[in-house]
């Protein structure tokens, strides 16, 4: 199995000073690498009964559509604000600099249905959190959340309350 942390680098100062940017992109060009890291997250959830994968713009939306294909499960796009073109049900939230704010269709995902959140990355844990209550609040049901990076030194894992099952293949 290769070695797929060597394809992940370290970005300085992006998109802002002092953020070391994970840019996962040679991994992604890699087609064993990427196909054995998609593996990789799907193995926790494999006997989960997971509906639908919800993945977070932008990123999240290459690892969940992936995911998706091998868990047998649909997909739901997670969107940053103005993209979708239907009926939306947003939630704003605190970024580490101001405002943002993730929107999903309100007949996205059929009430009841079991959703495993899907990211790249876990950082202050504020979005992940968002992406929740948004699920949550059409009335579907939040199994877990599948990160690729955990940068467990900003401890966004203590924003994800509960027992709920958070599962991260590499932490930093
Ligand atoms: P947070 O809400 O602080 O947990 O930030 C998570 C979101 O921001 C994810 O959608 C990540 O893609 C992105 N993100 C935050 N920090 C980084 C980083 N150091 N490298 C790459 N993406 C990041």
């Amino acid at each position: 199995m290769s070695d797929y942390t060597l394809l992940i680098r370290d970005i300085a100062d992006f998109p802002k000073p002092g953020i070391v940017f994970k840019d996962i992109t040679p991994l992604l060009a890699d087609a064993g690498a990427f196909a054995q890291v998609i593996a990789d997250m799907a193995a926790p959830w494999r006997s989960a009964r997971i509906d639908a994968i919800a993945g977070i713009e932008s990123r999240g939306f290459i690892l969940g559509a992936a995911l998706a294909q091998t868990l047998g499960a649909g997909f739901l796009p997670v969107r940053k604000p103005g993209k979708l073109p239907g009926a939306r049900v947003g939630v704003d939230y605190e970024l580490e600099y101001g405002q943002g704010r993730l929107e999903i269709h309100e007949d996205g995902i059929t009430q009841g249905s079991r959703v495993l959140i899907v990211d790249d990355v876990l950082a202050t844990g504020g979005t992940l959190a968002a992406a929740r209550e948004l699920i949550e609040c059409v009335g579907a049901s939040v199994v877990g959340a599948s990160l690729m990076i955990e940068l467990s030194f900003l401890d966004g894992r203590q924003r994800w309350q509960g027992d709920m099952p958070l599962h991260a293949l590499l932490r930093y």
